[in-house]
């Protein structure tokens, strides 16, 4: 198939509508990351998104809205909690869950009678969805399995030749996933995002539930309330490793490491050792983490890393979602020292 990289404007931004309108696919940027996106209505164009990702069949997609009258039609009600979430967080980088109304297909919410629901704020994606006037399931823009994308250059490398057209953004800003919440029972985080826990407490008046899978490794056989956070996701090709210890510690590992191993570090400390690194933006600083990892973990693949080290980010707050990405980049594999 013959794909075009527009840029994300009038032009483009109407193709996109047709297309999708016509069933087909379309990459588009998001705050978050790129999304893969199709009609959520239209099974055969859900199903394409599945084929072209390699992506298992049970793992449910996001859908994507523009306004809140798109919502209502998609669950069976939405209740008070649900709508103050939405009016502090959206347009932004959060994901609802509610009970699904008869119009969602069940291969959009991989057989789950449930429905996951955001509007994002990057002006581009709501501009389609408001074009083709179509809710759109859109998981992440990338090939099942490797690092999400963050750039048109990024769904570009994964997706060329499979879908008619990739409309370029800008990076994203956010640069990782959106927080999930469910709101199917107490309000439970499924996955940490670029909204925090204590963010979504203060805007609910209640507490929120982490889900132990956040930041543990699910038991063998245990079915996780948010089936993506089964898979070894966001990862490089190398082997990594998460290092939570003090930087002399670190860089005495890093040194002791064998030919092909990297560095994942934060600004400013590649330049304490002679082995290659990679940065991640700086210590404490964890919006820009989450805008630079999933680049940097790509980089890792084009150069050939067999072995990475990386540093850990904080682990509460608005670090959650970045140290939950990276313990699954690393198969949960962490020293600690
Ligand atoms: P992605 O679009 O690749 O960012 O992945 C979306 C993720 O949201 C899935 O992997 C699930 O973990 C979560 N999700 C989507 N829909 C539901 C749902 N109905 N119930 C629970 N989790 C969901
Ligand atoms: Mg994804």
């Amino acid at each position: 198939m013959e794909t075009r990289l527009c840029r994300c404007d009038q032009e483009g931004i109407s193709e996109a509508a047709r297309i999708l309108r016509d069933g087909g696919l379309v990459a588009l940027p998001t705050e978050t990351v790129y999304g893969l996106a199709a009609n959520a209505l239209n099974e055969s164009a859900v199903r394409e998104i599945f084929a072209v990702k390699g992506r298992p069949q049970d793992n449910p997609l996001i859908v994507h809205i523009s306004d809140l009258s798109m919502w209502e039609p998609l669950v069976r009600e939405i209740p008070p909690q649900a709508i103050r979430l939405a009016r502090a967080f959206w347009p932004g980088p959060m994901t609802v869950i509610l009970p699904k109304s008869d119009l969602v297909p069940m291969t959009t919410t991989a057989g789950m009678d449930t429905v996951a629901v955001r509007m994002p704020l990057h002006e581009g994606a709501r501009a389609v969805i408001q074009a083709c006037g179509l809710p759109l399931a859109a998981p992440s823009a990338n090939l099942s399995g490797s690092p999400s994308p963050t750039s048109a250059q990024h769904c570009v490398k994964d997706l060329w030749g499979k879908i008619p057209l990739i409309l370029d953004g800008g990076e994203s800003s956010v640069g990782i996933e959106s927080t999930v919440i469910s709101l199917v029972g107490k309000p439970t985080l499924l996955r940490p995002g670029g909204i925090s826990p204590e963010q979504l407490e203060a805007a609910l008046g209640e507490p929120v539930a982490i889900s132990h899978a956040v930041t543990e490794p699910l038991a063998p056989g245990e079915r996780p309330t948010s089936p993506g956070m089964k898979y070894r996701h966001y990862a490089p090709k190398a082997r990594m490793v998460l290092v939570e210890s003090d930087l002399n510690g670190f860089l005495r590992l890093l040194e002791a490491g064998g030919e092909g191993t990297w560095g994942l570090v934060f600004d400013g400390e590649e330049r304490m050792t002679r082995r290659p690194c990679l940065t991640y933006g700086r210590e404490h600083h964890p919006e820009e983490q989450a805008r630079e990892l999933f680049a940097a973990l790509r980089t890792f693949d084009e150069k050939g890393a067999q072995l990475i080290y990386a540093r850990c980010p904080d682990h509460d707050g608005a670090a959650l979602g970045v140290y939950n990405r990276m313990l699954r980049a690393a198969a949960f594999e962490v020293i600690k020292g």
